[in-house]
């Protein structure tokens, strides 16, 4: 479902405080003041305990709609779902997906990436490419620990970013509901 644009009018005539910004100032470290007074209250009468998580020992159960690296989903038979239509390639605002389409034959298809890398240096996790496929074979998986040494090393290809359908369930479901789709996929395949 795309969301609606708010158009925000900005104030044309500021007077002398609003130009000094003192006014702003004061009300935004009344805020924080606000909200370290009434944290420390619960702390104190133990009804917060949430302000630290222990990590990598204890991980936060992010909301459905979390966005983390894009991988590619799998087929029973561990190929892509991908058919390298190249909209996703298209639709990527940071040009990092990389296709190159091939042909298998033997098997009946007529479009499948050889190729499928993304370059996760340069992705923003937007999710443009999850929105532009019509296979529901690219979307944004839970996965956000890819930290590593070296800008190579970054490069994600096809045999790295294929994941199984059970392991994105929430994802799709998340998916199916917010772009209202009805996916028309292979038997056995949900
Ligand atoms: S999440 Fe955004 S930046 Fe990353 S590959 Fe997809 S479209 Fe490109
Ligand atoms: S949009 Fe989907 S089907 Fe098309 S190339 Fe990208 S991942 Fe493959």
């Amino acid at each position: 479902m795309p969301g609606s644009v708010i158009q925000v009018k900005r104030k044309e005539n500021l007077g002398l405080l609003e130009r000094l910004y003192l006014p702003m100032i004061l009300k935004g470290l009344a805020v924080t003041t606000g909200h370290f007074f009434r944290n420390l209250r619960g702390f104190a009468t133990g009804k917060r305990r949430d302000f630290v998580v222990q990590y990598p020992e204890e991980r936060v159960d992010h909301a459905d709609a979390f966005r983390g690296m894009p991988v590619l989903v799998a087929l029973d038979d561990g190929e892509p779902r991908c058919v390298a239509c190249g909209l996703c390639e298209y639709a990527c605002p940071s040009r990092c997906i990389h296709i190159v389409p091939g042909e298998l034959p033997d098997r009946g298809i007529e479009r499948w990436p050889r190729v499928f890398d993304i370059d996760m240096s340069r992705c923003m996790f937007c999710g443009l490419c999850e929105e532009a496929c019509p296979e529901e074979a690219i979307v944004m998986s839970r996965e956000v620990e890819i930290s590593t040494y070296t800008r190579k090393s970054l490069v994600w290809t096809k045999e790295d970013l294929l994941m199984a359908p059970d392991l994105l369930k929430r994802r799709l479901d998340f998916v199916r509901a917010e772009y209202d789709r009805t996916p028309d996929l292979p038997d056995g395949q949900d």
